[in-house]
């Protein structure tokens, strides 16, 4: 911000031969807090209300004070700022030689107005104001970019630069990662049967069964729609497989009625590939085609991806698990 934004115009100038008692008078009148003095519309001098005060304090009586001309008892070649400067710069000015006015000159050395401390700090202040405004809206706007409203979990995005920078790490040093896909089970049928508000209601739900089963060091993210990703870092296909299993297990074990489902429940398929590949992109494929294999196996159920034979922390002795299957109620009519 420039000090020409909020300097005050200086619209009153008195001359060196003004006597003191009519500058303060006309200061009094305007509640201006200092005068200019110039001539030839280059400031001379100013005084403020302060010495003002200071010199009738000073002199008892005061009579020949009031017939002084300003020239005697003005600060003689006050220091001025060129309007273009920058405010910090002038608070600076104003800091190191304790002023409380600054008479405004133009390039010319013209004097234009008068920026007092407090126009100042006031100004000062609004910018503060104004940039934490605009910090905070610019946080919003990146939490509501990286997070999906219905379920208050980060969406897909946030999920794109967490896994890659997950399985960058993974490679470094080497160590696996392990990502899992969570579908909802017969969730057209949920939603054609109840509403897609009672669908929406569900997908909040499970958000929240699957948040409050993870472990605390995996990130579980909206992947879109009715699924959801879950992203285990340094984690093994084994370590991954139990987790998904207690995920699937917190779904069920909540009993949300699904009178569509033959489970007569809702409940999640899962499925899991372990890694430690940078290209999370076929991890993720993987995962879903582990998932897709969950749907044929009849849903409710965690699969794992075939493992690849030269990576060298596979060690399987089944290439696919299912969880316990829950008990089957017949479908409804
Ligand atoms: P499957 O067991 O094979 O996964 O079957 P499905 O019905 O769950 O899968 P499908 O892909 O056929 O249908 C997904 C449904 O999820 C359809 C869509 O309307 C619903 N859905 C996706 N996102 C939302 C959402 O944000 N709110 C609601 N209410 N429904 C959603
Ligand atoms: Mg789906
Ligand atoms: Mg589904």
């Amino acid at each position: 911000m420039k000090l020409k934004e909020i300097m005050s115009p200086a619209s009153v100038f008195y001359s060196p031969d003004d006597s003191l008692l009519a500058v303060a008078e006309s200061l009094a009148e305007k509640h201006h807090s200092c005068g200019l003095i110039c001539e030839f519309d280059k400031p001379m001098g100013i005084i403020t209300e302060r010495d003002i005060v200071r010199l009738f304090a000073s002199q008892a009586g005061g009579e020949e004070l009031t017939n002084l001309p300003v020239k005697e008892v003005m600060t003689h070649q006050p220091i001025c700022i060129e309007s273009e400067t920058e405010l910090s710069e002038a608070m600076e000015l104003a800091r190191s030689r304790n002023l409380r006015h600054l008479p405004i000159v133009d390039a010319t050395q013209k004097l234009i107005g008068v920026v007092t401390l407090t126009d100042m700090v006031k100004a000062y202040l609004e910018t503060i104001e104004k940039n934490k405004t605009l910090e905070d809206e610019n946080h919003k706007l990146h939490v509501l970019s990286i997070e999906d409203p219905l379920t208050g979990l980060p969406n897909r995005r946030a999920m794109e630069i967490d896994v890659r920078h997950a399985a960058a790490v993974s490679q470094r040093r080497s160590e696996p990662y392990s990502i899992a896909m969570v579908d909802l089970d017969y969730f057209k049928k949920f939603n054609d049967h109840y509403g897609h508000q009672a669908g929406d209601d569900a997908l909040i739900h499970v958000a929240h069964a699957l948040r409050n089963s993870k472990r605390e060091s995996d990130k579980l993210f909206r992947y879109g729609g009715e699924e959801f990703l879950l992203l285990m870092p340094f984690t093994q296909i084994e370590g991954a497989v139990i987790a998904a299993r207690r995920l699937s297990k917190a779904v069920s074990s909540t009993r949300y009625d699904h009178s569509e489902s033959p489970f007569g429940f809702l409940t999640v398929s899962i499925g899991v590939a372990c890694n430690n590949n940078e290209y999370w992109e076929a991890v993720v494929e993987q995962a879903d085609s582990a998932l897709y294999d969950a749907k044929e196996k009849g849903r409710n159920t965690v699969c794992l991806v075939e493992p690849a034979p030269e990576t060298e922390f596979w060690d399987l002795s089944q290439k696919s698990e299912s969880t316990e299957p829950e008990p089957k109620r017949p479908a409804p009519n």
